[in-house]
C-alpha cells in the first residue's frame, strides 16, 4: 500500500535499496510521514519556500516537505547509497528536489542561497556527530540578517535544551550565548527513541531557530573567546574565570559583579564583556 503521498512506505524503499543503518554516518531514521510534516510544519509555512535540508537519507523528512508545498528542496547527503531513493521522490516531485553528494560540513550554503529568488528555509533531521558545527557555522555566515528565515533541527534533547537555555539555567553556555546573541530559540517538541529506526539511545527534540533583525554589535570571535573563558571554569566567580582576560578590571569596564559566575550573566552582558575585551 502507497504512503499518504502515493509513494511507497518508508519500510519498503529501505529494504529494496538495501539502506541499512551505518552508525558512523549517524543513521536513525524516521519512517512516519505524520511525524516527518509535524517536524517540517514546524518550519512555519512552506509554498514558496527552497528549503534545504541536510542528510535526508532515505527521504522521509524531505517528503513531508515537498508534500507540504515547498517549492523546492535541496538536500545535502553523504551516503551515496541514498541516491536511488532520493531520485524516486524526485521522479514524483518534477523539478522540486535537487540532491548534492556530498559533505555538509563543506558546503558552502551561502553560495547555494545566493542562487536563490525567494526565501530559505533549513529543516534537518541532523546527524548527531555534525549537527552542532552545521548549527555554529550557519549562525556565523559572512553577513546578518544570514540567508535564512528560519532553522528548524532535530538534535538530541541534551543539544537542544542547551540551544534554547538562557541565563539561570543548568544547561546555559556557550551555545546558548550564541544562539541568544543572534536568533530567538524554542524547543518545539520531544521524539521518543522508538520513532526512529534504529532507536537511538537518547530522547531527541525538535528545537525552531529564527534570526533576530539586528543583533547587539560584537565581533564573534571576541564573543566566544569571554563564553569560553567563562563557562569553562563555570561554578569560579568571575573575577577568577576570566583572568586570562583582564579579571576584574574587565569586569569594572562593564560594571559587573567580579563574584558573579558564568550561569548568571545575560547574552546581553556577555556581549558588553565581549566588546570590552
Ligand atoms: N533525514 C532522514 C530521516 O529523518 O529519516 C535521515 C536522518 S539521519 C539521523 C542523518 C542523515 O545524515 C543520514 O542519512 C546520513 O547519511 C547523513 N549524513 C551524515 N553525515 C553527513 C554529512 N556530513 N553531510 C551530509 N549528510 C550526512
Amino acid at each position: 500500500m502507497a504512503a499518504i503521498d502515493g509513494l511507497p512506505p518508508l519500510r519498503d524503499v529501505i529494504a529494496r535499496h538495501g539502506l541499512d543503518a551505518k552508525k558512523a554516518l549517524g543513521q536513525n531514521f524516521l519512517l512516519d510521514l505524520n511525524l516527518t510534516q509535524k517536524i517540517a510544519r514546524t518550519a512555519g509555512p512552506l509554498e514558496g519556500v527552497t528549503v534545504f535540508e541536510v542528510g535526508p537519507g532515505p527521504g522521509g523528512l524531505t517528503r513531508a516537505i515537498l508534500s507540504l508545498g515547498a517549492a523546492k528542496v535541496i538536500a545535502v547527503e553523504r551516503d551515496p547509497r541514498c541516491l536511488p531513493a532520493l531520485a524516486e521522490i524526485a521522479d514524483h516531485y518534477p523539478g522540486r528536489l535537487e540532491v548534492i553528494e556530498g559533505d555538509a560540513l563543506k558546503t558552502d550554503f551561502d553560495a547555494l542561497a545566493a542562487g536563490i529568488d525567494g526565501p530559505v528555509r533549513i529543516i534537518a533531521n541532523l546527524p548527531y556527530n555534525v549537527g552542532t558545527q552545521l548549527l555554529v557555522n550557519w549562525l556565523l555566515p559572512r553577513q546578518w540578517p544570514p540567508f535564512w528565515q528560519s532553522l528548524t533541527l532535530m538534535f538530541q534533547r541534551e543539544v537542544g535544551l542547551r540551544i534554547v537555555a538562557d541565563a539561570d539555567d543548568d544547561h546555559y553556555g556557550r551555545l546558548g550565548v550564541l544562539c541568544g546573541w543572534r536568533t530567538q530559540a524554542s524547543m518545539a517538541f520531544d521524539v521518543p527513541p522508538q520513532a526512529f529506526t534504529p532507536p537511538p539511545k537518547v530522547t531527541s527534540s525538535v528545537v525552531h531557530l529564527i534570526p533576530v533583525a539586528e543583533p547587539m554589535p560584537t565581533r564573534a570571535e571576541a564573543l566566544e573567546r569571554v563564553t569560553a573563558a567563562a563557562f569553562g571554569q563555570r561554578r569560579k566567580m568571575l573575577r577568577q574565570s576570566l583572568k586570562s582576560l583582564g579579571g576584574e578590571t574587565l569586569l569594572a569596564k562593564v560594571g559587573i559583579d567580579p563574584q558573579r559566575r558564568a550561569e548568571t550573566l545575560s547574552v546581553d552582558e556577555f556581549v558588553m564583556l565581549a566588546n570590552a575585551l
